[in-house]
């Protein structure tokens, strides 16, 4: 894609003035400091733009997540193919079924999705899944949630860029323990005045974290890797989206609507080049 000129500078509002210092005191999870807090207060006013909130998503956006998943589903699969065939079974289709029911029950996450495994694994095997084989299953899901945080190639230097565009919160979904200890270990804890971690990224979640932090929802754009959870909702509040895809997707996340012409929406394939992308749009 094209990227265009950096978006022209506007003199900060009374009111834009007020939501930042409502931002930067509410919720505040970082260890800054009064004098940190000003500095930034004052950085983010100097470099005003048409957005007064960019949000981040951090799974597959930030750092790797999906890929872990993907290959504990592929041990999952040799276990239960100890039992059954495969291609007989429809293990993949029994095991989306599976987690796309329980979803509403445990959420999304690693845990959720081992409750997941181990009821399709019960299930295909007619109860003959040994409870060696379980424990195993539990053993994938310890894997995952204790794998080092590893951050996607440029996310720092983008994720600094991005908040002299505007100030940042962190928007994510899926286990709270595992979030909280990913954006602890990632480093980039410092760089999100305000941390979200919902439990669905829809319509309501956006707007409610939108009017929480004053901001209307033309004013804001979300970078994330899934158009289900991070562009669709979001495009369609009014707000702004930049797509940064991931390797590989989830089924579940691959399931959206968003028109990839969309006028509100920019693709960029290298997370480096977000913040031009969020000045091209702010020009818009
Ligand atoms: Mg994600």
């Amino acid at each position: 894609m094209s990227i265009g000129p950096q978006a022209p500078l506007r003199e900060a509002s009374a009111t834009r003035g007020a939501f930042i210092e409502v931002l930067l005191g509410l919720r505040m999870r970082s260890r800054r400091s009064s004098e940190e807090r000003a500095q930034l207060l004052g950085a983010t006013l100097s470099l005003s733009s048409s957005f007064e909130l960019v949000g981040f998503d951090a799974d597959d956006t930030l750092w790797h997540s999906e890929i872990h998943f993907q290959q504990a589903h592929a041990e999952f699969e040799r276990i239960v193919g100890q039992y059954v065939d495969l291609a007989d079974a429809g293990l993949h289709q029994r095991m989306l079924d599976t987690e796309r029911r329980n979803i509403r029950l445990f959420g999304y996450g690693a845990k959720g999705m081992c409750l997941s495994m181990i009821e399709t694994a019960i299930a295909l095997t007619q109860e003959r899944i040994s409870a060696a084989d379980i424990h195993r299953l539990l053993d994938l899901v310890k894997g995952i949630l204790t794998h080092p945080v590893e951050l996607l190639p440029g996310v720092r230097a983008a994720v600094e860029a991005a908040a002299e565009i505007a100030p940042l919160v962190l928007i994510t979904k899926g286990d709270l323990f595992h979030q909280e200890a990913k954006i602890r270990q990632s480093g980039l804890a410092e760089l999100f005045p305000r941390i979200e971690i919902v439990s669905e990224k829809d319509a309501q979640t956006y707007a409610r974290v939108l009017a929480e932090c004053q901001v209307a929802p033309a004013r804001f754009a979300m970078v994330g890797n899934s158009l289900r959870s991070d562009i669709e909702p979001v495009l369609a509040l009014g707000g702004a989206g930049v797509h940064v895809p991931y390797a590989v997707t989830w089924a579940l996340e691959a399931e959206h609507a968003v028109d990839p012409a969309h006028p509100r929406l920019r693709s960029v394939q290298r997370t480096a080049d977000v913040p031009d992308a969020l000045r091209e749009l702010a020009a818009h």
